[in-house]
């Protein structure tokens, strides 16, 4: 009787073991900004969900195959920068001098180990380079010319800077140098992030943009800042922010965000809400997005629209654009 009962626990046991084992999540953004459904036709709309989608499932993929959070991160970020949608990799925007100029990060929860490159201009997928920082190099954070160099040595793909010519960013710069007194925060929509929580239990984040239109001075945002735009603790959770990234760097965004949750014992949504309010305070404007340690999600922003979407192991799944949608 006794081995009988003790037998049924262990099944019990192994089950809710392997049923924990087999937790993951995938939250992604592909921007956050000014968006009206007047303004983007039902075609733009179901293109960029297509796009969010085609990302989210390679993503949930991996994760079922048990790939490590680091691994899905790069190579979700891989689909959105190699698509001329993004402000990223592919569709990056345009410097004040005419050229593309990239930024990208990553960190990881279980060791904290994090990477990140800024100011690129050659390096086909800078969230690969941020991976190689992490991975390969006594650094943190390598720049311009010089992280270029450590991305060629370590056989990434180098591409010439027209490779990231798009029309529709190059004439946002157009309208932009018209205009030269106003702000450069217009069109800028489009950085992209992903946040893991893989089937081991870690999670890892990673942010990768080309920042904004009409950039000028070698100007770096906050996407390749650890703890700004890219934050990732198993403590607490994995996030990635964009917007206006003069405003998340000197909230510290995205660590903040991990403090409360650590501190203060904040839910990961209720810390992303808190930080976005502050965001408001200072009349900054963007969005975040986390998953923490249990697979929660969280979705955040001030602006009209943010491209988001993600997957839980549970079978829940989202993809919006608009506020409320
Ligand atoms: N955060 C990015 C930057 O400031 C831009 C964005 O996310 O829209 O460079």
């Amino acid at each position: 009787m006794i081995k009988r009962t003790l037998f049924i626990t262990l099944i019990f046991l192994s089950t809710i073991l392997s049923a924990i084992a087999q937790n993951y999540a995938i939250v992604i953004h592909g921007g956050a900004g000014v968006m009206s459904k007047e303004k983007m036709n039902e075609e733009a709309r179901a293109e960029y969900k297509a796009k969010l989608n085609e990302a989210l499932q390679l993503g949930e993929q991996l994760l079922k195959d048990g790939a490590t959070a680091t691994d899905v991160v790069v190579k979700v970020i891989n689909v959105m920068e190699n698509s001329p949608l993004f402000n990223a990799g592919k569709g990056a925007v345009f410097t004040h001098d005419g050229v593309n100029e990239l930024d990208a990060s990553i960190m990881e929860g279980k060791t904290m180990n994090a990477g990140a490159v800024a100011g690129v201009q050659d390096i086909k997928n800078p969230i690969n380079a941020a991976r190689e920082v992490m991975d390969n190099s006594e650094h943190v954070m390598l720049s311009g010319k010089g992280a270029s160099e450590f991305a060629k040595q370590q056989g990434l793909e180098i591409v010439p800077n027209k490779y990231f010519y798009t029309e529709r960013r190059y004439q946002s710069l157009q309208s932009l140098l018209k205009h030269e007194r106003e702000r450069t925060n217009k069109d800028n929509t489009g950085t992209v992030g992903c946040a893991v929580l893989d089937t081991h239990g870690n999670l890892c984040a990673g942010t990768s943009t080309g920042g904004m239109t009409n950039k000028k001075y070698g100007r770096i945002g906050d996407s390749p800042i650890i703890g700004a735009g890219t934050y990732a603790n198993n403590k607490t959770c994995a996030i990635s922010c964009t917007g206006h990234g003069e405003y998340y760097i000197r909230l510290g965004f995205a660590r903040d965000i991990s403090a409360m949750m650590e501190y203060q014992n904040l839910s990961v949504t209720d810390a992303c809400r808190k930080e976005i309010d502050k965001l408001s305070e200072l009349n900054g404007t963007g969005g975040v997005i986390a998953v923490d340690a249990k697979g929660n999600i969280a979705m955040e922003f001030n602006t009209s629209g943010m491209f988001r979407g993600y997957i839980k192991s549970n079978g829940e799944k989202e993809i919006a654009i608009f506020e409320n949608e």
